[in-house]
């Protein structure tokens, strides 16, 4: 059996590198795609990507410093994003087993 060779990416905050599946991506979408940014939770969407830790920590930073601005050459992101990042970072966690916390009540949606 071939060993695969695991995708590593650098947090745009702590410059961490991990795995790329353990990241949150965030992607700048084409220009004639309107140029927007977005979360991308396959991590393979078309476009200029950053990625930040699958931490609230690094959530806030990043949006709080404009790493996403600076990292992807764009205009304020949405404020949603860190929200829409948030959610995606829970069910990182779940998957990937970091930062898992004990579950208490069922989250409501
Ligand atoms: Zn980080």
């Amino acid at each position: 059996m071939k060993t695969r060779r695991v995708p590593i990416r650098t947090c745009v905050v702590c410059r961490q590198t991990s795995e790329k599946k353990a990241l949150l991506r965030v992607v700048r979408a084409p220009e004639k795609d309107g140029g927007g940014v977005a979360v991308d939770p396959t991590g393979r969407a078309n476009g200029r990507g950053a990625y930040v830790c699958a931490s609230a920590e690094c959530i806030d930073k990043a949006v709080k410093q404009k790493r996403f601005e600076r990292s992807l050459s764009v205009g304020p992101v949405p404020p949603a994003l860190a929200e829409a990042l948030k959610s995606l970072a829970e069910k990182v966690a779940e998957k990937t087993g970091v930062a898992a916390q004990p579950t208490g009540a069922p989250e409501m949606i």
